[in-house]
């Protein structure tokens, strides 16, 4: 089964299985690169396009690694690493019982997604926040006069342009908190409840009491009960850049109305399977019609 997948699919395969739902311990990248990941902060997807793999965090940040012909990602148990190696390496990022290491890549380069850095006909910047002298204000004014009325509010939340500072674990929590569904449309939202919104978010963020992994509600519980109704958390993938969302379709309801069909993926990961499992045989089912 697993011959059916090219080289770098296999290699991204058991880099979801060790990596994903896991909070990263330690990283070293050989290469000057624009931004590193946080230590701590929770890897959530790995993707496979042609012969280059991209590791996203929750935050947005994205590790992008060209392999070409030499270039490819081995686990290691924590035990089995080598050290020696580590000159060889041009990345490798721990966690707590795996380390993944990429050796000759030719081109390693990390970004963040929705950056107006990267893509200067976004606009600007947002405001941050975790800054506690931020203008709440023009947060809600940004969404009110969000550009696509169509766009969802577990979209919106992501969007630098609009603020900064909620990662996807907190954007995750903050829509379980506001019982809020993730793909209602953000124009159906109005003033105060943006602007309740926006101000729990800061809150939260400011009293560092964002969310931690044993107290999440939804995040990473996939298949497990709701803490508020007892219903079933579900994970699927939403919005331009396919990110997970953990979320309550039971009480989760707030402007489940307005809905916009744009970006959900018709099927969830089903209950008791693990989403690295379920993309792998996603791809088996994909190489077998294609094949
Ligand atoms: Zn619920």
């Amino acid at each position: 089964m697993f011959a059916i997948l090219n080289t770098t699919q296999r290699q991204a395969a058991s880099l979801r299985i060790a990596l994903i739902g896991k909070s990263m311990t330690s990283v070293v990248i050989a290469e000057d690169v624009a931004l590193s990941p946080k230590i701590g902060s929770m890897i959530e997807e790995v993707r496979a396009f042609g012969r280059e793999i991209e590791i996203i965090w929750d935050d947005g940040v994205v590790l992008r690694t060209k392999l070409q012909i030499r270039g490819n990602w081995r686990i290691f148990r924590v035990a089995d690493w080598q050290k020696k190696s580590r000159d060889l390496a041009k990345v490798v990022v721990q966690t707590g019982d795996y380390i993944a290491v990429c050796f000759d890549a030719v081109e390693v380069e990390t970004y963040h997604d929705f950056d107006p850095g990267r893509h200067p006909l976004l606009g600007r910047h947002g405001p941050d926040l975790s800054d506690s002298r931020i203008d709440l204000d023009r947060c809600v004014d940004l969404m009110l006069d969000y550009q696509d009325a169509d766009a969802t509010i577990a979209e919106v939340l992501l969007d630098q342009r609009v603020m900064r500072g909620i990662g996807n674990v907190f954007r995750c929590e903050l829509l379980w908190t506001c019982e809020l569904h993730p793909w209602a449309k953000v124009s159906s939202l109005n003033r105060d409840e943006c602007r309740e919104l926006v101000s729990i978010a800061a809150e939260m963020l400011q009293s560092q009491h964002a969310p931690q992994d044993r107290s999440l509600a939804v995040y990473g519980r996939h298949g497990k009960n709701c803490q508020r109704c007892n219903g079933q958390v579900r994970v699927t993938h939403h919005g331009e850049a396919n990110r997970v969302l953990y979320w309550c379709a039971d009480c989760q309801t707030r402007h489940a109305g307005t809905s916009s069909s744009r970006y959900v993926t018709e099927h969830d990961t089903p209950p008791g399977v693990h989403p690295a499992e379920f993309i792998y045989l996603s791809e088996l089912e994909r190489a077998r019609k294609s094949g």
